[in-house]
Protein backbone atom coordinates (compact mmCIF):
# COMPACT_ATOMS: atom_id res chain seq x y z
CA UNK A 1 0.00 0.00 0.00
CA UNK A 2 0.94 3.86 -0.69
CA UNK A 3 3.22 5.57 2.08
CA UNK A 4 0.86 8.48 3.23
CA UNK A 5 3.49 9.60 6.56
CA UNK A 6 6.89 9.11 6.73
CA UNK A 7 8.93 10.57 9.45
CA UNK A 8 12.43 10.30 9.42
CA UNK A 9 14.55 11.35 11.81
CA UNK A 10 12.24 13.69 13.68
CA UNK A 11 14.10 15.26 17.18
CA UNK A 12 12.33 17.78 19.38
CA UNK A 13 14.66 19.07 22.17
CA UNK A 14 13.07 21.81 24.63
CA UNK A 15 16.46 24.11 25.88
CA UNK A 16 16.55 24.01 29.38
CA UNK A 17 18.00 27.35 31.18
CA UNK A 18 19.23 28.21 34.10
CA UNK A 19 21.31 30.89 36.56
CA UNK A 20 20.89 34.90 35.85
CA UNK A 21 21.63 34.67 32.51
CA UNK A 22 19.62 31.75 32.03
CA UNK A 23 22.25 30.42 30.30
CA UNK A 24 21.07 26.72 27.68
CA UNK A 25 22.37 24.43 30.56
CA UNK A 26 20.59 21.01 28.49
CA UNK A 27 18.36 19.84 25.93
CA UNK A 28 15.59 18.02 26.92
CA UNK A 29 15.35 15.16 24.13
CA UNK A 30 11.49 14.76 24.24
CA UNK A 31 11.69 12.74 20.81
CA UNK A 32 15.28 11.76 19.91
CA UNK A 33 15.32 10.63 16.37
CA UNK A 34 12.62 8.19 15.53
CA UNK A 35 11.47 6.95 12.01
CA UNK A 36 8.51 5.18 10.52
CA UNK A 37 6.01 5.40 7.66
CA UNK A 38 1.99 5.22 7.35
CA UNK A 39 0.44 3.27 4.28
CA UNK A 40 -2.99 4.58 3.68
CA UNK A 41 -5.88 3.19 5.28
CA UNK A 42 -3.62 1.67 7.75
CA UNK A 43 -3.44 2.62 11.89
CA UNK A 44 -0.16 2.79 13.16
CA UNK A 45 0.08 2.53 17.18
CA UNK A 46 2.21 4.89 19.31
CA UNK A 47 2.45 3.47 22.62
CA UNK A 48 4.49 4.31 25.50
CA UNK A 49 4.39 5.72 29.32
CA UNK A 50 3.18 8.73 29.87
CA UNK A 51 6.44 11.40 29.17
CA UNK A 52 8.27 8.97 26.51
CA UNK A 53 7.71 11.47 23.83
CA UNK A 54 4.52 9.91 22.06
CA UNK A 55 2.45 13.36 22.01
CA UNK A 56 4.99 15.42 21.63
CA UNK A 57 6.26 13.32 18.10
CA UNK A 58 2.26 13.36 17.14
CA UNK A 59 2.41 17.39 17.87
CA UNK A 60 5.45 18.03 16.28
CA UNK A 61 4.07 15.67 12.77
CA UNK A 62 1.17 18.43 12.94
CA UNK A 63 3.40 21.46 13.38
CA UNK A 64 1.52 21.77 16.35
CA UNK A 65 5.09 22.82 17.55
CA UNK A 66 7.82 22.88 15.41
CA UNK A 67 10.47 20.24 14.92
CA UNK A 68 13.98 20.16 16.14
CA UNK A 69 15.47 18.29 13.13
CA UNK A 70 13.63 15.97 10.65
CA UNK A 71 11.86 14.90 8.13
CA UNK A 72 7.80 14.49 7.79
CA UNK A 73 6.48 13.75 4.43
CA UNK A 74 2.66 13.78 4.07
CA UNK A 75 1.06 13.84 0.66
CA UNK A 76 4.60 14.53 -1.05
CA UNK A 77 5.14 17.95 1.29
CA UNK A 78 7.94 17.92 3.74
CA UNK A 79 5.67 19.33 6.79
CA UNK A 80 8.56 20.08 8.78
CA UNK A 81 9.55 23.15 6.38
CA UNK A 82 6.56 24.08 4.75
CA UNK A 83 5.64 27.91 4.77
CA UNK A 84 2.44 28.93 6.68
CA UNK A 85 0.08 29.17 3.88
CA UNK A 86 0.87 25.47 2.69
CA UNK A 87 0.96 24.51 6.19
CA UNK A 88 -3.16 25.79 6.75
CA UNK A 89 -3.68 24.35 3.24
CA UNK A 90 -1.97 20.48 4.33
CA UNK A 91 -3.92 20.91 7.73
CA UNK A 92 -7.24 20.29 5.66
CA UNK A 93 -5.98 16.71 4.60
CA UNK A 94 -4.57 16.28 8.78
CA UNK A 95 -6.90 16.36 11.71
CA UNK A 96 -5.90 15.65 15.54
CA UNK A 97 -8.76 14.11 18.10
CA UNK A 98 -7.21 15.04 21.56
CA UNK A 99 -7.70 13.41 24.82
CA UNK A 100 -9.76 15.86 26.78
CA UNK A 101 -12.44 17.10 24.63
CA UNK A 102 -14.01 18.97 26.85
CA UNK A 103 -10.45 21.32 27.09
CA UNK A 104 -10.55 21.22 23.16
CA UNK A 105 -14.02 22.48 22.69
CA UNK A 106 -15.35 25.81 23.22
CA UNK A 107 -17.64 25.66 25.47
CA UNK A 108 -19.64 28.89 24.48
CA UNK A 109 -19.71 27.27 20.93
CA UNK A 110 -22.96 25.00 19.79
CA UNK A 111 -22.23 21.86 18.48
CA UNK A 112 -23.18 22.46 15.55
CA UNK A 113 -20.53 24.98 14.99
CA UNK A 114 -18.05 23.58 16.30
CA UNK A 115 -18.42 20.87 13.92
CA UNK A 116 -18.74 23.54 11.17
CA UNK A 117 -16.13 25.53 11.98
CA UNK A 118 -13.59 23.91 9.56
CA UNK A 119 -15.58 23.64 6.90
CA UNK A 120 -16.20 27.80 7.00
CA UNK A 121 -12.48 28.07 7.14
CA UNK A 122 -12.01 25.94 4.22
CA UNK A 123 -14.74 26.04 1.92
CA UNK A 124 -17.17 28.69 1.23
CA UNK A 125 -20.63 27.01 1.68
CA UNK A 126 -24.52 28.31 2.17
CA UNK A 127 -25.55 28.17 5.73
CA UNK A 128 -28.06 25.79 4.57
CA UNK A 129 -25.84 23.38 3.06
CA UNK A 130 -23.30 23.28 6.43
CA UNK A 131 -26.41 22.74 8.24
CA UNK A 132 -26.93 19.65 6.57
CA UNK A 133 -23.36 18.41 6.45
CA UNK A 134 -22.78 18.97 10.30
CA UNK A 135 -26.30 17.31 11.02
CA UNK A 136 -24.98 14.00 8.59
CA UNK A 137 -21.45 14.21 10.52
CA UNK A 138 -23.62 14.25 13.81
CA UNK A 139 -25.29 10.83 13.02
CA UNK A 140 -22.48 9.52 11.32
CA UNK A 141 -20.99 9.87 14.76
CA UNK A 142 -24.03 8.49 16.78
CA UNK A 143 -25.35 11.93 17.74
CA UNK A 144 -28.77 13.18 16.65
CA UNK A 145 -29.54 16.25 14.37
CA UNK A 146 -31.22 17.91 17.13
CA UNK A 147 -27.57 17.82 18.96
CA UNK A 148 -26.84 20.58 16.63
CA UNK A 149 -28.32 22.83 19.22
CA UNK A 150 -26.86 21.60 22.22
CA UNK A 151 -23.72 23.02 24.03
CA UNK A 152 -20.73 20.46 24.58
CA UNK A 153 -21.48 20.56 28.69
CA UNK A 154 -24.67 18.77 27.91
CA UNK A 155 -22.87 15.88 26.92
CA UNK A 156 -21.08 12.84 28.51
CA UNK A 157 -17.09 12.62 27.97
CA UNK A 158 -18.15 9.72 25.18
CA UNK A 159 -20.25 11.97 23.44
CA UNK A 160 -18.02 15.06 23.64
CA UNK A 161 -15.48 12.49 22.74
CA UNK A 162 -17.97 11.95 19.29
CA UNK A 163 -18.28 15.33 18.53
CA UNK A 164 -14.62 16.33 18.27
CA UNK A 165 -14.41 13.27 15.81
CA UNK A 166 -17.08 14.61 14.18
CA UNK A 167 -15.53 18.08 13.72
CA UNK A 168 -12.31 16.08 12.81
CA UNK A 169 -14.17 14.22 10.06
CA UNK A 170 -15.71 17.51 8.47
CA UNK A 171 -13.27 18.15 5.78
CA UNK A 172 -12.70 14.90 4.92
CA UNK A 173 -9.17 14.53 6.22
CA UNK A 174 -6.66 11.54 4.74
CA UNK A 175 -4.96 11.06 8.05
CA UNK A 176 -6.25 11.50 11.70
CA UNK A 177 -3.81 11.43 14.21
CA UNK A 178 -5.63 10.65 17.52
CA UNK A 179 -3.86 11.04 21.12
CA UNK A 180 -4.90 9.30 23.63
CA UNK A 181 -8.75 9.44 22.35
CA UNK A 182 -10.33 6.91 25.23
CA UNK A 183 -7.84 7.47 28.28
CA UNK A 184 -10.18 10.33 29.56
CA UNK A 185 -13.62 8.22 29.33
CA UNK A 186 -15.22 5.51 31.49
CA UNK A 187 -13.93 2.12 30.51
CA UNK A 188 -17.60 1.08 29.75
CA UNK A 189 -17.64 3.72 27.15
CA UNK A 190 -13.92 3.59 25.80
CA UNK A 191 -14.95 0.55 23.07
CA UNK A 192 -18.08 2.45 21.77
CA UNK A 193 -15.41 5.23 20.82
CA UNK A 194 -12.45 2.93 19.85
CA UNK A 195 -15.19 0.95 17.90
CA UNK A 196 -16.76 4.24 16.24
CA UNK A 197 -13.55 5.17 15.07
CA UNK A 198 -12.86 1.51 13.28
CA UNK A 199 -16.50 2.09 11.17
CA UNK A 200 -15.47 5.90 10.66
CA UNK A 201 -12.01 4.37 8.90
CA UNK A 202 -13.88 1.67 6.85
CA UNK A 203 -15.97 4.34 5.85
CA UNK A 204 -13.97 7.23 4.79
CA UNK A 205 -10.96 5.44 4.62
CA UNK A 206 -9.09 6.60 6.88
CA UNK A 207 -5.39 6.67 8.23
CA UNK A 208 -5.04 7.20 11.64
CA UNK A 209 -2.07 7.74 13.91
CA UNK A 210 -3.37 6.52 17.03
CA UNK A 211 -1.25 7.54 20.56
CA UNK A 212 -1.96 5.68 23.89
CA UNK A 213 -0.22 4.76 26.82
CA UNK A 214 -2.41 1.66 27.44
CA UNK A 215 -0.74 -1.31 24.97
CA UNK A 216 -3.87 -3.71 24.92
CA UNK A 217 -6.25 -0.46 23.45
CA UNK A 218 -3.54 -0.13 21.25
CA UNK A 219 -3.27 -3.87 19.86
CA UNK A 220 -7.11 -3.69 19.66
CA UNK A 221 -6.88 -0.90 16.79
CA UNK A 222 -3.67 -0.85 14.93
CA UNK A 223 -2.03 -2.79 12.21
CA UNK A 224 1.18 -1.49 13.06
CA UNK A 225 2.83 -0.60 16.09
CA UNK A 226 5.18 1.45 17.37
CA UNK A 227 6.91 1.27 21.49
CA UNK A 228 8.59 4.52 22.49
CA UNK A 229 10.95 5.16 25.58
CA UNK A 230 12.37 7.98 26.92
CA UNK A 231 12.15 9.83 23.30
CA UNK A 232 13.70 6.66 21.46
CA UNK A 233 11.39 3.77 19.70
CA UNK A 234 12.72 0.48 20.97
CA UNK A 235 10.41 -1.85 18.44
CA UNK A 236 8.30 -1.55 15.28
CA UNK A 237 6.17 -4.59 14.18
CA UNK A 238 2.86 -5.81 12.56
CA UNK A 239 0.69 -5.39 15.56
CA UNK A 240 -0.25 -9.37 16.15
CA UNK A 241 3.72 -9.84 15.83
CA UNK A 242 4.73 -7.46 18.50
CA UNK A 243 2.47 -8.39 20.74
CA UNK A 244 3.03 -12.09 20.51
CA UNK A 245 6.06 -12.02 20.41
CA UNK A 246 7.76 -9.16 21.78
CA UNK A 247 11.65 -8.84 20.51
CA UNK A 248 12.63 -5.45 23.42
CA UNK A 249 12.64 -6.54 26.90
CA UNK A 250 10.54 -3.13 27.60
CA UNK A 251 7.87 -3.96 25.05
CA UNK A 252 8.03 -7.55 27.08
CA UNK A 253 7.37 -6.07 30.42
CA UNK A 254 4.71 -3.71 29.22
CA UNK A 255 3.00 -7.07 27.45
CA UNK A 256 3.66 -8.72 30.90
CA UNK A 257 1.68 -6.43 32.00
CA UNK A 258 -2.02 -6.70 30.48
CA UNK A 259 -4.27 -9.11 32.41
CA UNK A 260 -4.25 -12.41 30.52
CA UNK A 261 -7.67 -14.60 31.11
CA UNK A 262 -6.47 -17.59 29.19
CA UNK A 263 -4.08 -19.33 30.99
CA UNK A 264 -2.38 -20.74 28.76
CA UNK A 265 -1.03 -17.74 27.09
CA UNK A 266 -0.17 -16.17 30.79
CA UNK A 267 3.18 -15.02 30.72
CA UNK A 268 5.72 -14.65 33.45
CA UNK A 269 5.18 -10.94 34.79
CA UNK A 270 8.56 -8.66 34.04
CA UNK A 271 8.59 -6.05 36.44
CA UNK A 272 11.37 -3.09 36.05
CA UNK A 273 13.25 -1.77 38.93
CA UNK A 274 13.05 2.15 39.50
CA UNK A 275 11.39 4.96 37.64
CA UNK A 276 12.00 6.34 34.15
CA UNK A 277 15.04 8.37 34.34
CA UNK A 278 14.86 12.24 34.22
CA UNK A 279 15.22 12.97 30.79
CA UNK A 280 17.07 15.69 31.45
CA UNK A 281 20.20 13.65 31.64
CA UNK A 282 19.33 10.08 29.72
CA UNK A 283 21.12 6.90 30.30
CA UNK A 284 24.50 6.80 27.93
CA UNK A 285 23.95 3.72 25.64
CA UNK A 286 20.97 2.09 25.29
CA UNK A 287 18.70 4.88 27.36
CA UNK A 288 16.22 1.61 28.88
CA UNK A 289 19.78 -0.14 30.54
CA UNK A 290 19.45 1.40 34.00
CA UNK A 291 15.94 -0.15 34.24
CA UNK A 292 16.42 -3.59 31.85
CA UNK A 293 16.44 -6.89 33.45
CA UNK A 294 19.14 -8.45 30.54
CA UNK A 295 21.21 -5.21 30.18
CA UNK A 296 24.70 -6.33 29.67
CA UNK A 297 27.97 -4.34 30.24
CA UNK A 298 28.16 -2.86 26.17
CA UNK A 299 24.30 -1.97 26.59
CA UNK A 300 26.33 1.30 28.50
CA UNK A 301 28.21 1.96 25.94
CA UNK A 302 26.76 1.14 22.49
CA UNK A 303 23.64 2.63 21.30
CA UNK A 304 21.11 0.36 19.62
CA UNK A 305 20.35 0.70 16.37
CA UNK A 306 16.35 -0.39 15.17
CA UNK A 307 17.55 -3.16 12.81
CA UNK A 308 14.89 -5.81 11.35
CA UNK A 309 15.48 -8.95 13.15
CA UNK A 310 11.50 -10.54 11.31
CA UNK A 311 9.89 -9.56 8.87
CA UNK A 312 7.91 -5.92 9.17
CA UNK A 313 9.39 -6.31 12.70
CA UNK A 314 12.15 -4.28 13.71
CA UNK A 315 14.04 -3.93 17.86
CA UNK A 316 16.47 -1.75 18.91
CA UNK A 317 18.21 -4.22 21.31
CA UNK A 318 21.99 -5.29 21.30
CA UNK A 319 20.52 -8.91 22.33
CA UNK A 320 19.41 -9.42 18.62
CA UNK A 321 23.41 -8.02 17.85
CA UNK A 322 25.45 -10.76 16.89
CA UNK A 323 28.68 -8.93 17.23
CA UNK A 324 27.88 -8.08 20.51
CA UNK A 325 26.24 -11.36 21.56
CA UNK A 326 29.33 -13.03 19.91
CA UNK A 327 32.10 -11.09 22.17
CA UNK A 328 29.63 -12.50 25.28
CA UNK A 329 30.32 -16.31 24.64
FE1 LIG B 1 18.30 -4.25 27.64
FE2 LIG B 1 20.71 -3.99 26.57
FE3 LIG B 1 18.64 -4.58 25.04
FE4 LIG B 1 18.88 -2.16 26.10
S1 LIG B 1 20.24 -3.08 24.61
S2 LIG B 1 17.06 -3.40 26.03
S3 LIG B 1 19.76 -2.66 28.09
S4 LIG B 1 19.52 -5.86 26.65
MG1 LIG C 1 0.50 12.30 26.37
Amino acid sequence: REILLEVKNLKKYYPVHAGFFRRKIADVKAVDDISFTLRRGETFGLVGESGCGKSTAGRTITRLTDATDGVVNFNGENLANVNSKKLWEIRKDLQMVFQDPYASLNPKMMVGHLVDEPLRNYTRKSHKKLQAEVMNLLTKVGLREEDYYRYPHEFSGGQRQRIGIARALALQPKLIIADEPVSALDVSIQSQVLNLLKELQDEFHLTYLFIAHDLSVVKHMSDRIGVMYLGNMMEIGGSDSLYEEPLHPYTQSLISAIPQPDPRRKRERIVLQGDVPNPQNPPSGCVFHTRCPFAMDACKVIVPELKEVRPDHRVACLLYDEEVMKDKK
